[in-house]
């Protein structure tokens, strides 16, 4: 088993892929300017397990494209968004968020939660813009320092992992840059870290590990997510995820 599958394995069975939560949405959503009052077509850009689709397309009247380059995450999607009654809304695209096939000006809402790091926020943003619609809304986070200085630990860990990680001013200047207007911006609070996010993945790694408990590979893949979250858990005070709303000026 490669890493790909891996990972696969081990957050397939999570409803989020990275941290987030119901209220945190809603937030975003209020932010955005979004209700059901107009028929709204959204990208949900690495959008994993659909965490967000599914609950925009609860929350709004849109018709929403959920795109990942990963197609076990996309069919595990369905069948959620199925569950929930909204797999009408939804239509899933297995497409690298670096070449996407839209058309400009396709789209009313680009939503895109924990993964446009996978090709650089500031590469992203700017790839992104011109499939909005004018005054269309891009609602993207982004791991961010809380602070203009950290310890040395934590700014060696991230800057390892994501030489792109920055402070919200920083960010905030790649989206005007692009192109965008902000309308708001705020940080992830400390439950959609743990109850949202690291308890579920943690009692997942508990899974993987009892599964293969010889697997030199599984257990490097555990080490490196231990390692991640208890960082995390000491110096967050000083890294969060970051989630920006801006407009298409
Ligand atoms: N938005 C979801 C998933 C975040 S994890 C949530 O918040 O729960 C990041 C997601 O980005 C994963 O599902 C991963 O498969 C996807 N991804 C990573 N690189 C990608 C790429 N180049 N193109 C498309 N999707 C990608």
């Amino acid at each position: 088993m490669n890493e790909i599958e891996l990972l696969i394995e081990l957050y397939r069975p999570m409803s989020r892929q990275g941290p987030g939560s119901h209220r945190t949405l809603e937030r975003a959503v209020d932010l955005a300017g979004l209700d059901s009052s107009r028929r709204l077509r959204i990208a949900d850009i690495g959008c994993g397990t659909g965490a967000a689709s599914i609950e925009l397309a609860g929350r709004l009247d849109a018709k929403i494209l959920a795109v990942d380059f990963l197609s076990p995450f996309l069919d595990e999607l369905n069948v959620r968004a199925q569950a929930a009654g909204v797999d009408g809304a939804i239509t899933t695209l297995e497409a690298s968020m670096e070449d996407l096939p839209f058309e400009n000006g396709q789209f009313d809402v680009i939503w895109s939660e924990g993964a446009v790091y996978n090709m650089g926020f500031a590469a992203g943003v700017s790839a992104w813009y011109r499939f909005l619609k004018p005054g269309g809304v891009l609602v993207v986070s982004e791991i961010t320092w809380l602070t203009a200085e950290r310890p040395r630990e934590i700014d060696d860990f991230w800057n390892g992992e994501y030489p792109e990680v920055d402070v919200a001013s920083a960010k905030i200047a790649q989206l005007e840059r692009a192109g965008y207007s902000l309308r708001g911006y705020f940080t992830l609070p400390e439950p959609d870290w743990e109850q949202e996010f690291y308890v579920p993945l943690e009692q997942q790694m508990a899974v993987l590990a009892g599964r293969y408990p010889d697997s030199v590979e599984v257990t490097q893949v555990i080490e490196a997510h231990e390692r991640e979250i208890a960082l995390q858990r000491t110096y967050r005070d000083f890294v969060s995820y970051g989630v920006y709303v801006a407009t298409k000026a």
